[in-house]
């Protein structure tokens, strides 16, 4: 099936069954926002707490907050949001649709690596076994034609963004002859910055209002707090601060589902170190967090960093870690060492001493910070894309299964009575009474039992487990596994042994201990 079926039916499949709606559905939607369903906010809810979890819980150096999104309007002043986090914007005049100048020039850049890779895939093909690749990609006309065109894009691209040259973009575009999807034209406007914070005011009187931003990041909350949890917490350097919660960013373009967002939800953490130490640190939390990612068993293969060439202005490195959705390799994670900048840019402008003092050295300095930035909602997406599968049966007979971690799964255990008579229903209760307190379990007594097991495989539930009349009279049961559908029988006491341990959140972390 063609990548963007599979990711239409991914969408489609969201909504059918309860994980996420678009945002005021009854009346037809609001761009680039989503509302989570009833499957949705559990899955999301074990992502989230997977995250804390491998954070608070497994470092003895990290604690947690939970600032306000409201913040004081200078917090923003500071760290730079207000003056330059903006996006280069364009429009087509044919078509009135607005885009991204640097997607417009990414996608352009991407389209002459897909060439490249497609001359090596036929090359790769036609010649078996005995196909050298590197000496293919160093000889072949069309490939070195194709690799100096995008290079050559690429550095005049880097080039103009570096120097915030609107107008540079703009000729890159024209140069390109890149056209608008849409009306097919060349008909651009100038490229334009675009601020991408919202705006909103507090105070209920015209004379005592004031402008304040929704946050865009959840760092800056951690950051005006850093003296707050360094004084009361007693943390000696290094230690870290992590926070989940919402952001939001008026994206000019949205697109691609849960994937950008104009409401979102983000999982950082700011790791304060000794200046000096922070590269060290740096390449240690990308091992880290890729080490999180790849312990959900999705395979290496799907995963890979991408080194920042251009760094924001407070950046000295900075890495992505992308997953393969079904529209190609996307950041879902950034990784950056960003100096002193945010600590001595709120020291400068509330006038507050933001130092820390080194008992070992007996100096005091502003600690460095290295940042993991994780979105909620992209790595919701990247779970939800890998498990979501179509699968032929033995018969002709097809089911869709999500093969979620089972730790991740909204419910864990469905339990069903064989027919809703005879005191199978009460003894199915009794099962859930049990086991309720120790993993999510749900009910399911409607249609038959194969209907009610392509439903749980639709969702995710790893463990089905049925009801019957011996069930009734030597306390045993049937117990189906998603993946394999394999069915065995089991003891009733059995059950929470079996099942409790491969579907905790523990089980993970263990993983990447
Ligand atoms: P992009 O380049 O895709 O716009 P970014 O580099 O601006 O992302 P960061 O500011 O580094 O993103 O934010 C950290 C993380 O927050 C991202 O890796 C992503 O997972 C998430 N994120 C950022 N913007 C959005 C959005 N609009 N919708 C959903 N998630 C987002």
């Amino acid at each position: 099936m063609a990548q963007e079926d599979v990711f239409k039916k991914i969408v489609s499949h969201c909504k059918e069954y309860g994980f996420v709606f678009p945002s005021s559905d009854i009346y037809d939607g609001l761009g680039a926002v989503y509302d989570y369903g009833q499957n949705g906010v559990e899955l999301k809810n074990n992502i989230k707490q997977y995250w804390w979890q491998s954070m608070v819980l497994l470092h003895e150096n990290i604690v947690g907050i939970d600032a306000a999104i409201f913040m004081h309007p200078t917090t923003w002043k500071a760290s730079g949001h207000v003056d330059a986090f903006n996006d280069p914007l364009i429009d087509n005049r044919d078509s009135k649709k607005r885009y991204r100048a640097d997607v417009l020039i990414e996608d352009q850049i991407a389209k002459y690596e897909e060439k490249i890779n497609k001359e090596v895939a036929k090359a790769a093909k036609k010649f078996g076994d005995s196909f050298d690749e590197a000496k293919f990609r160093e000889t072949n006309p069309r490939v070195l034609e194709n690799q100096q065109k995008r290079d050559a894009l690429h550095q005049r691209y880097s080039d103009a963004m570096n120097a915030g040259d609107l107008e540079a973009l703009k000729q890159i575009i024209l140069d390109e002859e890149i056209v608008c999807p849409i009306s097919g034209t060349h008909n651009w406007t100038d490229v334009r910055q675009f601020n991408l914070m919202f705006k909103t005011e507090v105070g209920s009187t015209a004379e005592g209002t004031s402008t304040i931003y929704l946050r865009p990041e959840t760092a800056q909350g951690i950051f005006v707090n850093y003296l707050n949890v360094q004084k009361t917490g007693r943390m000696k350097l290094p230690f870290g601060i992590a926070q989940i919660g919402k952001a939001f960013r008026n994206e000019i373009v949205a697109r691609q589902f849960i994937f950008r967002m104009r409401e979102f939800e983000q999982m950082e953490m700011q790791f304060f170190v000794k200046p000096g130490t922070e590269l060290e640190w740096f390449e240690k939390w990308k091992q880290t967090r890729m080490g999180w990612h790849q312990a959900l068993g999705f395979g290496a293969e799907n995963y890979r960093f991408h080194d920042h060439e251009k760094l924001a202005h407070y950046a000295n490195a900075a890495s992505d870690v992308e997953f393969k959705m079904p529209f190609g390799f996307k950041e879902v994670e950034g990784i950056h060492s960003r100096t002193n900048f945010d600590l001595g840019q709120h020291a400068k402008y509330s006038g507050k001493k933001i130092e820390y003092f080194d008992p070992e050295t007996n100096e005091s300095y502003t600690p460095y910070v290295i940042e993991t930035s994780i979105g909620v909602d992209r790595m919701f997406l990247s779970v939800m894309s890998h498990s979501y599968c179509e699968e032929t049966l033995e018969g002709g007979e097809s089911r869709v299964v999500l093969k979620l971690p089972p730790a991740l799964a909204p419910v864990k255990l469905a339990v069903m009575p064989l027919v809703k008579k005879d005191g199978l229903p009460e003894k199915a209760h009794e099962i859930i009474r049990d086991l309720r307190f120790h993993f999510n379990c749900k009910y399911d007594e409607k249609d038959s039992i194969g209907k009610r097991y392509r439903r749980q495989d639709a969702v995710g539930t790893p463990f089905c487990v049925t009801v019957d009349y011996d069930s009734l009279k030597d306390n045993t049961v049937t117990l189906r596994y998603r993946d394999t559908m394999e069915q065995k029988r089991v003891r009733i006491e059995e059950l929470r042994t079996l099942i409790e341990d491969e579907v905790s959140i523990t089980s993970l972390l263990k993983k990447i201990m």
